[in-house]
Order: C-alpha cells, then sequence, then structure tokens
C-alpha cells in the first residue's frame, strides 16, 4: 500500500507532488513526506499523519527544486511516526528514497550495514535501502540501485533521488505498482506515480514498468532496463479516463459518489458486450490465444474454461465476496463444479490445480499481493488463469493467461462498492456465455435474463433514491453495537459483504451467515440489543419460507429485524421492524441490488459517527502486502 509520487522536469516539483500525494492519500494515510533536490542539497519534509499536516510544514518553506519525491504511508513495519514517515535518505542525506511494499531480509541487511557503520534513524524495513544504495554508489544512481536491488527479498515500487545527480529520478518495481506519466516531450517531463490517479491531469501519456524493470527519468529522457539487464523499448500508452471520473463530482466523500455512481458503471460493464437479439454474450479478452506448458495446442481462453473440469474462484475481502456469488451463478446455471477460496490460503496450501482447471482471480486493483500469488502458483501447476480486474496494465492483467476488465473506473474509495456490483455484473456475463456455448441455457432463459440485466441499471437509481430513507434507518440504529446480516442462496454472500461494509467504515461488529446457520450458534445472541438485517427477497425460491422462520425465531428472542425485501411483498411488513425494498427482478441478479442499500447503511452509519469513510482507521485499498 502507500502511495509514491516524484516529478522530475522544469517546474517547481513541490506542488504537483504535493498535490499527487493528496489524490494518493486514500492508498495510505499515517504518515507523508517529501524531499526535494534542490543545486546544493536534498531537504526532506515529513510528520505523522495526514498530507494536510505535511503541507502545513512545507508551507514555511520555500523550494524552488525540479526534482522531488513524496510518500504517504501506509505502515507495515514501525509504528507511524516522523522518523518511520518515508523518504529515508542515507547517512551522507545525499540519497533519498521511497517504497511501496515490504523488504523481508530487512534484518539481516540492517545488520549487515550497521556493522559497516552505516547509522539508521528509523525502525522501518525500508531504510535499509536508502543504506544499500549508499554503499553500492560510486556517482551512478543507477548503477547504485540495480546493485542494491539483487539484495532485496520482497516486494517493491522504488524511487530513488540523488543530490550529486539532481536531475533524475531512478524507479523500479517488483510485485508493486509504478507508473510513469510522460510529459510533452518538449518540457521533458516524467510523474512517477503508484497510480494514474496522480498522473492524468499531468499527461495522458503512460509507461507501465514491468516486474523487474527499472528505470531513469530525467527531462532530456528516459532508459528502463529489465531483469536481464538488457535495454527494453516500453510503449508509452494512452490514458482514457476523463478527469471528473476521478474527483468527487461534487459528493462529500469517493464512497458515496462510487455508489451513486453504480447505474453507470454496471452498465459500462456491459457495454458492448451483449448482443441482445441474438442473446449472446461477447467478452473479447476471453478470445485471446493461450498455451498451457502442459498442453499439446494453443487454445483460446473461452475454449479453455468450456473445457475445464473445474472452476477455481479466488479473491480477498469483497472481490471473495463477489467469487462465492460467482459459484453459484456458475453451479446453478452451468452445473460446472466451482470452489471459492480465499487467495490468501490457497496460495499456501497444497493448491489441487491443473490444466483442466481454470482459476479466475478476482481483485478490483489487479494488484492484491495474495491474489496475484495464488494465480502464480496456479499457473506454475499447470492451470489456465483468467483474471477480473478493474485497473488496466495492472499486475493480474498482465500475468494472466487472459482475463476481462470491469470498466468500472477507478476506485477510490477505500472500501469497496461499484467494484464489487461490476464484478457480479461480470461473473453474470460469463455464466450466460458459458451457458450459450455449452448449450445449457436457452435462448428464452438468455433472453429473459438479458433483459433484466438491462434493467438492473435504472433499478439501481430506484433504490439510490432512498438514500435519506436508509439515513433514517441508520439513525435509528446507531446506538447499537453489534449486527447480524443473514441471507440465503445468492443473498449469503451479500449477507457478508453488508457485514464486512459496516465493520470496514462504521467500527461496529457485524458478522454475516447463511441465515440457516443462526440456529446452529449466532442464535443465543439474540435479544433486544441484536438487530438482524435479512435479505428476503424471492418469495418464489424455497428457501424463502425458511427465511420467515428464522425472522420469527428472532422476533420471539425480542431482536430488531431489518429485512430487504421485493417491492410488493406486502406480507413481509408484518415481521419486520424496518423494511427497505428493492425493485423485483431474476433471483440471479438479485445481489447486484440488495448489496446497495446495505453499502448505503454502512455509509450513514460511518457519517452519523463522525468517521471518514474514505480513510477508515487500519484500512488501505489496495493491499500489495501480505
Ligand atoms: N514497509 C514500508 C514501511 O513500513 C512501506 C510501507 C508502505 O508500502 O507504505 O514503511
Amino acid at each position: 500500500m502507500c502511495g509514491i509520487m516524484g516529478y522530475v522536469g522544469s517546474k517547481p516539483a513541490l506542488p504537483v507532488v504535493l498535490k499527487g500525494l493528496r489524490q494518493l492519500e486514500y492508498r495510505g494515510y499515517d504518515s507523508a513526506g517529501i524531499a526535494i533536490a534542490d543545486k546544493d542539497r536534498i531537504s526532506v519534509l515529513k510528520c505523522k499523519g495526514k498530507v494536510a499536516d505535511l503541507e502545513n510544514l512545507v508551507k514555511r518553506e520555500n523550494f524552488p527544486g525540479s526534482t522531488a519525491l513524496g510518500h504517504t504511508r501506509w505502515a507495515t513495519h514501525g509504528e507511524p511516526s516522523t522518523p518511520n514517515a518515508h523518504p529515508h535518505i542515507d547517512c551522507s542525506g545525499k540519497i533519498a528514497i521511497v517504497h511501496n511494499g515490504i523488504i523481508e531480509n530487512h534484518a539481516p541487511l540492517r545488520k549487515l550495514l550497521e556493522a559497516e557503520g552505516h547509522t539508521f534513524r528509523s525502525d522501518t524495513d525500508t531504510e535499509v535501502f536508502s543504506h544499500l544504495v549508499e554503499k553500492f554508489y560510486r556517482g551512478d544512481i543507477l548503477l547504485a540501485v540495480q546493485e542494491a536491488l539483487t539484495l532485496i527479498e520482497g516486494a517493491y515500487a522504488f524511487a530513488v533521488i540523488c543530490q550529486d545527480e539532481p536531475d533524475k529520478i531512478v524507479a523500479a518495481r517488483r510485485e508493486s505498482p509504478l507508473v510513469i506519466g510522460v510529459g510533452n516531450g518538449n518540457e521533458g517531463e516524467y510523474i512517477i506515480a503508484s497510480d494514474l490517479v496522480a498522473i492524468v491531469e499531468h499527461t495522458r501519456q503512460a509507461i507501465h514498468l514491468d516486474d523487474g524493470e527499472i528505470g531513469v527519468f530525467q527531462p532530456s529522457g528516459h532508459r528502463i532496463i529489465d531483469k536481464a539487464n538488457m535495454k527494453v523499448e516500453k510503449d508509452v500508452e494512452s490514458i482514457t479516463w476523463s478527469l471528473d471520473k476521478i474527483t468527487k463530482g461534487g459528493f462529500p466523500h469517493y464512497m458515496l459518489k462510487e455508489i451513486f455512481e453504480q447505474p453507470e458503471t454496471i452498465y459500462d460493464t456491459m457495454r458492448g458486450r451483449i448482443l441482445k437479439e441474438k442473446a449472446q454474450i461477447k467478452l473479447g479478452g476471453l478470445e485471446d490465444l493461450i498455451k498451457l506448458p502442459s498442453a499439446e495446442k494453443t487454445t483460446t481462453g473461452l475454449s479453455h474454461l468450456l473445457n475445464s473440469k473445474r472452476i477455481v474462484i479466488i479473491g480477498c475481502g469483497t472481490s471473495w465476496h463477489a467469487s462465492l456469488v460467482g459459484e453459484y451463478l456458475f453451479e446453478n446455471m452451468l452445473g460446472i463444479p466451482v470452489e471459492v477460496e480465499y487467495a490468501s490460503e490457497a496460495r499456501y496450501r497444497n493448491f489441487i490445480v491443473d490444466k483442466d482447471t481454470t482459476v479466475i482471480g478476482i481483485s478490483q486493483s489487479g494488484e492484491t499481493a495474495d491474489t496475484l500469488a495464488a494465480l502464480r502458483e496456479a499457473k506454475r501447476r499447470g492451470a489456465a488463469t483468467l483474471g477480473l480486474v478493474n485497473v488496466v496494465g495492472s499486475s493480474i492483467a498482465r500475468e494472466t493467461h487472459c482475463g476481462v476488465y470491469l470498466h468500472a473506473g477507478p476506485e477510490i474509495g477505500v472500501a469497496s462498492t461499484k467494484a464489487f456490483t461490476s464484478q457480479v455484473c461480470l461473473l453474470a456475463l460469463m455464466a450466460l456465455l458459458i451457458g450459450r456455448e455449452k448449450h445449457v441455457i436457452t435462448d428464452q432463459r438468455a433472453g429473459t435474463i438479458i433483459q433484466r440485466l438491462l434493467e438492473i441499471p435504472s433499478q439501481v437509481e430506484e433504490i439510490l433514491k432512498k438514500s435519506s430513507l436508509i439515513r433514517d434507518m441508520a439513525q435509528r440504529y446507531a446506538g447499537f453495537s453489534n449486527f447480524l446480516y443473514l441471507g440465503r442462496g445468492y443473498n449469503f454472500p451479500i449477507a457478508l459483504e453488508g457485514a464486512l461494509k459496516l465493520k470496514e467504515i462504521s467500527y461496529i461488529h457485524a458478522e454475516g451467515y447463511p441465515a440457516a446457520e443462526m440456529k446452529h450458534g449466532p442464535i443465543a445472541l439474540i435479544d433486544e440489543n441484536m438487530p438482524v438485517i435479512f435479505i428476503a427477497t424471492d418469495t418464489e425460491d424455497q428457501t424463502y419460507q425458511k427465511v420467515i422462520s428464522n425472522i420469527e425465531e428472532v422476533k420471539s428472542r425480542h431482536g430488531q429485524v431489518i429485512i430487504i425485501a421485493s417491492e410488493g411483498n406486502e406480507s413481509i411488513y408484518d415481521v419486520a421492524d424496518t423494511v427497505i425494498t428493492i425493485p423485483e427482478t431474476e433471483y440471479c441478479l438479485t445481489p447486484l441490488l440488495t448489496v446497495i442499500p446495505l453499502q448505503l447503511f454502512a455509509y450513514h452509519m460511518a457519517m452519523l459517527k463522525g468517521y471518514d469513510p474514505d480513510q477508515p482507521r487500519n484500512l488501505a485499498k489496495s493491499v500489495t502486502v501480505e
């Protein structure tokens, strides 16, 4: 996690870097710092706290330099404090570095460097790198960084500046994101950032560094070297996101903006992928050719998927919940065996996958460390890997055999909302595509589901109109400190997701369960202090009556009952203290609707408690460390 920002060019670097840090603050915000190279020194200013605190610190000084680095930290090693904030410098103060990731062998390296006489100023893993670069510096900062990297184990994105070569930034990455914005050729400027968000207002041209690559960037041009120490010519790619997509657009928080964007983002996920007249789905990314080492011939991602004996879906957090909806969709609609795994578990156990398995990795950022590692392991074991990610050009997108983008636009709110609905929507499209190819879904059934899918954006719009109603509901329940979320079938994962959202941003303890499991334990918790949120939408489903019985069980123990139900279900009011309705749709698509009131509920709860939902404590977007 953390945000790295760097500028080298002809303008004063400080305002560019500070603005970039504000845009990247969602990635980490326990401390912040900058380093600026001027003619005869490198100045470092850093502090515990937010970018605003850093700005106050910087205000008193004047730095004309045109080369600078910035960092917003999400601590992994060493508590959030001013000495532990990045940038870190070497003993001489001539080299400054910022880092995202974890240096796993920092302890032995530190011992070695201390024995050689280096003095450390922080408790971080990162600082060993500034001293290593110092150790190897003999007048060429690129060579020194290259040499230092050979000793580093773990994940990193680094940016380095040096007083003796003040017009250069050296940047390198392995398993942590780093993008280079290429400014107008005449101006000769580069913006180095963890995320495109901090780049787009300066340039629409970007270079994605691949794992193991290292580059030197200066106004006169750049040079990139790969793992094998060969110079590589990288493509400069065009960024197509518009600027208003990455600002708050009038909403008080990114999270709320992203919740309200969902009619559009769900539509964007479907755009160009549905051939309505033919009741067919087209997902270009699955048509790419793949060749597994163990297979005789090349095939497409889709053919492999169709012939797979098993599908394994992996993810973390909200993406894991989307994976569970995928399991229900694929098994119910296609009859293919599906397993859902936490990526963090899959990567370290005897993960049994082979050439007849397709492993689907789901991650908003495409950088989630556990998901990436589990996909690599699956690939090593001969499985075909497929990525469902939002961030174009991210590590998972590049390392999987094939994949499909969410097209939900940048998600900045730490608690994932719009990425989740796009993930579920994409899984529904995939189920339809596979079902049509395998002839297990009829024309008529596919036509109906497609029609209902196309109605989802306007139905989400309807639910969003209830935001103030949901705020009132949050007001009624704001005094409770525990919640239970229960659902069955397609809405069991939504119970998990609703509980996760409440925990993440309102810091209220909440648990999600399959409703029928309540009697195997959680029922012991029910009393007048325990609100229970039921999702009970599909009156035709065989489990509906059973959920109603669970509701009665809660009522008879004086629990508070909140129900997410379908419009027109009048009898539900007899058993509920509070009802929020959603428009009627196909049962398999209800997760796309039932999750919306739960996202809003968590948001309003956080507001009532005075918490900042865009920067929830201890959490960070895009978990790029283990
Ligand atoms: N491991 C480094 C630290 O704790 C970097 C963490 C980050 O990625 O923000 O300072």
